[in-house]
């Protein structure tokens, strides 16, 4: 190794899932929403003028942090925005876990926990989560340098009360709580009415999943306006436009378009629920999801297997080999369209086995 090398940061990067070129793909793998952005979205797009593009964005995208405040019922001073909630949470940890103590999160969780923490040099824990995937709040009580966790938990599905929520941010007043929301829009319950209480809460939320618009890359956070500053500063002293004039606009469109969402929203919570049952049929055991996937695996064939299989019939899901997980599958829920397609592969895979 030549002695520059030595002086590199060596990082392990998160994985993302496939993004396969092939249009013909059943893509079940990385819990993007199958319905299209709010109409006023393509609206923007058709109307933009490339013009526009001479100029920087505005550094503070008020815009878009007006809108989000008005549907989170929050001051617009009280939100922060970033390329995507991975943009998000990357600053958080880089502002808000800066001690010697560790952060702590469940051990199944979302996989770039241990990547920023690993690259920032954060001291981390990850804490197991019970025999049934549940995240036990008592394990995030004792010093730290900070807490963050999922709810709903990715990739177990599985959504934690409020109360309980409230519970972790009460006995940490000493350090940031950090909710990552990513998919608390299909049945979870928000922890943004707390961070009126809690001046150490952020709460993260992406309008990549319940807003499909995960190709624009919009995310932001919630918190008190200290707090917020705090991410501001770091932001500005990383890149001051984060936010593409394109993003800040259609982000609007988007927020605004309350009806949209609930609708498409609630289409997926049903297919979600219509999913359990006849994956249940099936055999499979599935978590009870609240996110837009599900969370399955079958005593009787491996996930890995099942996996390849699918992956060969043209339908993509994702596959954690990683310990407790190894036998399980994260199936993003899709149209009633491609999940009969999903069905009718695994009814013909699981009947083939048996013969
Ligand atoms: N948090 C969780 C738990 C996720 O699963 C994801 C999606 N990979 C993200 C955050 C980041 O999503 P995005 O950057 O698209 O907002």
């Amino acid at each position: 190794m030549g002695a520059w090398e030595e002086n590199v940061r060596k990082v392990t990067p998160y994985t993302p899932g496939e993004q396969p070129k092939r249009q013909d793909i059943i893509k079940l793998n990385t819990n993007e929403n199958p319905y299209p952005p709010a109409p006023g979205v393509g609206r923007v797009l058709e109307q933009f003028d490339p013009d526009e593009l001479r100029l920087y964005p505005d550094p503070a995208a008020f815009s878009l942090k007006e809108a989000l405040a008005e549907t989170c019922q929050v001051k617009p001073e009280q939100v922060f925005v970033g390329v995507g909630s991975d943009d998000v949470l990357a600053m958080a940890f880089l502002a808000f876990f800066n001690s010697e103590r560790p952060i702590l999160f469940p051990d199944i969780t979302y996989s770039f926990y241990p990547v920023w923490a690993e690259e920032f040099r954060i001291p981390y824990e990850a804490r197991p989560l019970d025999e049934n995937f549940r995240i036990v709040k008592e394990d995030y009580y004792g010093e730290n340098g900070g807490v963050i966790f999922p709810n709903p938990n990715a990739p177990t599905g599985l959504a934690m009360g409020l109360e309980d929520v409230e519970d972790i941010i009460r006995h940490n007043p000493d350090a940031v709580v950090i909710v990552d929301e990513a998919y608390v829009d299909f049945g979870a319950e928000s922890a943004l009415p707390l961070v009126e209480k809690y001046e150490n809460l952020l709460v993260v939320q992406t309008f990549s999943k319940s807003r499909s618009m995960a190709g624009m890359r919009i995310g932001f956070a919630v918190g008190s306006p200290k707090l917020i500053r705090y991410l501001e500063d770091v932001k500005y002293s990383f890149n001051s436009y984060t936010m593409s004039r394109l993003a800040l606009k259609c982000g609007v469109e988007a927020v605004r378009d309350n009806a949209y969402f609930e609708e498409t929203t609630a289409r997926i919570r049903a297919t979600r629920e219509h999913a359990k049952r006849i994956l249940g049929e099936m055999g499979f055991v599935c978590t009870d999801s609240m996110a837009n996937f599900l969370f399955v695996t079958h005593p009787e064939y491996r996930a890995a297997d099942l996996f390849q299989a699918l992956k060969e019939a043209g339908i993509y899901v994702r596959y954690f080999a990683k310990p407790r997980i190894d036998d399980y599958l994260r199936i993003t829920v899709g149209t009633d369209s491609q999940m009969e397609a999903l069905y009718g592969f695994l009814r013909d895979y699981l009947s083939r086995r048996q013969k």
